[in-house]
């Protein structure tokens, strides 16, 4: 007999490597990662666990990863909305970030802004906003894994004069983090119309020096690539080419304005894309080529962007726009499959991240960021394939617990490491805050 400190017990577990109808399985956890996946029958005889968890009727599947937030601008959801990106962001977010932004105001809404992701099923996301020590800080009091990143613009912003002080401010946190078990320190440079190409070289070079990922904001609206053609003669994507930002580990959020040329060479540079449906409907930027991306063999992710501009956090409505759009925008139904999108929302963000060798898949070994779905619910009954329910049936709510680093996060939807009345009202303290001042 060998001890495990959990047992998730017979729940309908999904392996990518194997049918989807492997059936009723139970997995040992030890250490934070994933001891053993068996029949419940012999993981019973071989294993005594500390404590057990029940999946009976629930779906047992690996956490999903958001390769594209902003999760610190909890508290602006919803101040304004049905505006053009430009128009958005100059004249609500920006003078709104301006007046009230501080380390604890980030703190505050990072734990808000992970908590809710706890709640979306969320084990994994990559964000970029500022004072990325603070949300690490929020991070790990929630217990959710993280790549941060400090957006690097080239004019003052938040605490800073210049860009040269973000990056000091990344090397500092990078330092830091190097040996941390949930957060990661990468580089965010924000765009190429806020980043000079000095900037972005100058960060290129510590990235791969210190073997960081570096995530950017690429071709989100057709005038960031018009001003690219005027500025540069070249397509955004061609021009960071140009200057050698692509040879790194990078992960592009929006990638919508691109041909195919510009998709072949994300492609041939392995740069991976962070696709936000949501968002980029909301905000009427348009629609990233996907089926190119995937034709050419690009890893494709999916991001919830900030809930500023989405106004959720939810993956599995991310997965549903993303696959019934995409269908129609093709015309052929057959593309972006049902097993395909829940992929997309795990394994692929964890490719995207380059952390598939830890995250994204339950497989002996492998970190313990494991989710369970609730399958006893009217509006996901019945049930002949999982894959399509979470594609097209499941919402948030029927996610009823969550594991990271195999710690339970979330039990019956109630969250462990966090009351959930401090965030309550610290929303509404911050909601009066804003309007006050608005
Ligand atoms: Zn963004």
């Amino acid at each position: 007999m060998k001890t495990a400190d959990l047992i998730i017990e017979n729940g309908l577990v999904l392996q990518y490597d194997r049918s989807s109808s492997s059936g009723i399985s139970s997995i040992a956890v030890k250490d934070g990662r994933i001891l053993d996946i068996d029949l419940p029958d012999r993981i019973k005889s071989n294993y005594n666990a500390d404590s057990y968890l029940s999946a009976i009727d629930k779906i047992v599947m690996p956490g999903f990863v958001n390769t594209h937030s902003h999760v610190s601008m909890t508290y602006f959801r919803g101040l304004a909305d049905d505006l053009p990106l430009m128009e958005w962001l100059n004249d609500h977010i920006w003078p709104a970030e301006s007046k009230h932004l501080s380390a604890e105001f980030v703190y505050d809404a990072a734990l808000h802004g992970c908590a809710e992701m706890i709640k979306n099923g969320i084990t994994t996301f990559n964000d970029m906003y500022f004072y990325c020590g603070e949300v690490a800080k929020a991070a790990k009091k929630i217990g959710i894994r993280a790549i941060l990143s400090e957006g690097v613009l080239d004019f003052p912003v938040a605490q800073y004069q210049n860009s040269q002080e973000i990056i000091d401010y990344t090397i500092k946190q990078h330092d830091k983090f190097k040996h941390d078990e949930l957060v990661q320190i990468a580089f965010g440079p924000h765009a190429i119309y806020t980043c000079g190409t000095d900037t972005l070289q100058k960060i290129t070079k510590l990235a791969v020096a210190r073997d960081m990922l570096v995530h950017t904001h690429l071709s989100e609206t057709k005038t960031e690539l018009e001003d690219s053609l005027k500025k540069h003669k070249l397509r955004p994507a061609e021009y960071l080419d140009s200057i050698g930002f692509f040879d790194n580990k990078v992960i592009v959020a929006h990638a919508i304005w691109l041909d195919e040329k510009e998709q072949s060479l994300l492609a041939e540079k392995n740069v991976a894309v962070a696709i936000n449906t949501s968002s980029n409907l909301k905000l009427a930027s348009g629609f990233a080529p996907i089926k190119g991306y995937m034709d050419k063999g690009v890893t494709v992710s999916l991001g919830t962007d900030g809930v500023a501009s989405n106004n959720n956090l939810s993956m599995l409505e991310e997965m549903s726009y993303t696959a019934k759009i995409h269908k129609l925008l093709n015309e052929d139904p057959t593309v972006l499959p049902a097993e395909d999108m829940v992929k997309m929302a795990t394994i692929e963000g964890a490719k995207a991240l380059r952390m598939d060798n830890e995250i994204g898949s339950l497989k002996q070994g492998k970190k313990a960021d494991i989710i369970l779905l609730n399958t006893r619910d009217l509006n996901v009954q019945p049930m002949y394939n999982p894959y399509s329910h979470l594609t097209y049936a499941f919402s948030s709510e029927q996610i009823s617990d969550v594991l990271i680093d195999g710690k339970i996060i979330m039990q019956d939807r109630k969250l462990v490491t966090i009351d959930e009345d401090e965030l309550f009202n610290k929303a509404e303290y911050y909601r009066n805050k804003i309007r006050e001042n608005k």
